[in-house]
């Protein structure tokens, strides 16, 4: 699933190549994508309309138009934004087409083969009623800045251990499974440690790598492994999977200190990776 790098890389590619120019027809070909609304309504929120700025909240891609609505954009599992050509063969799963201004002709599909994911254009003077989980989205690490005194307070008022606290949307916007493992395991904190367990150096190290390790995904263009469908504007994947310290490496010697082997939990269906020697268990 596409976690804030690489929602961030689609949102760069949007601030470069689609930010300015006009919405000039919509095709809607599958109505889960726009089940919020229906195909009507994100049809004529967007025809005609001009894309001024391409913005992110957490996982969500947030393009105010020129008509006062906002477009958003939720990839959730294997969607994808793609700038191709005018004219370009269809690919399947390929369920809305914006055909934009500009030369020369290009388009931008909304890709999704799981259909999990959505498009949804939106009054943001009604954002709490028409988008309300907007409202209650936690703090976006990077593009809130999120410093460790302000991470200190969020953590010593939750009870709970730390790695579904930094997956809890509600708390800090933007961290799933992937980068969950790899801060963690970059700050040198156990995830089952309790978060209300940490000590200034301990926020510390979980603010620098929260920090580093987002930082260096997006410069990486995010993480896109086998069994995901993460591609960024263009087409292209991401390459962070080659530094992956932890997540999906069970059973590898960790490179970070050279004696743990790395382990793997399954809690509620998803795979928590850590280093049994960076990352010791709580007591
Ligand atoms: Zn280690």
């Amino acid at each position: 699933m596409p976690e804030l790098p690489e929602v961030e890389t689609v949102r760069r590619g949007l601030e470069q190549r689609v930010v300015g120019r006009t919405v000039l027809a919509v095709e809607v070909g599958r109505e889960r994508t726009v089940r919020r609304t229906s195909a009507r309504q994100l049809v004529d929120g967007l025809t005609g309309a001009t894309i001024l700025a391409a913005g992110r909240r957490g996982k969500y891609l947030l393009c105010p138009l020129d008509t006062g609505d906002t477009l958003l954009v939720h990839l959730r599992m294997t969607g994808q934004l793609l700038l191709v050509p005018a004219g370009a063969p269809p690919l399947p799963h390929t369920h809305v087409v914006m055909s934009l201004s500009g030369t020369p002709g290009e388009q931008l599909w909304f890709r999704d083969p799981r259909t999990f994911g959505e498009m949804v254009v939106f009054d943001p003077d009604h954002a709490d009623v028409e988008v309300p989980e907007l409202a209650q989205l936690g703090v976006d690490p990077l593009a809130d800045g999120l410093g460790v005194d302000d991470l200190r307070q969020l953590l010593a008022t939750k009870r709970g251990r730390l790695k579904p606290l930094l997956l809890d949307q509600h708390v800090i916007a933007g961290i799933g499974n992937i980068y969950a493992d790899e801060i963690l395991h970059a700050a040198r904190l156990n995830p089952d440690r309790p978060a209300n367990s940490l000590h200034r150096p301990d926020v510390v190290r979980l603010h620098d790598a929260m920090h580093d390790v987002l930082a260096a995904a997006v410069g990486a263009g995010g993480s896109t492994l086998g069994d995901s469908q993460y591609v960024d504007l263009m087409g292209n994947g991401g390459s962070y999977q080659d530094d992956h310290r932890v997540y999906g490496r069970a059973g590898e010697r960790c490179t970070t200190c050279g004696r743990g082997v790395i382990r793997r939990a399954v809690v509620n269906g998803r795979s928590t990776y850590w280093c049994p020697v960076c990352q010791r268990a709580p007591r």
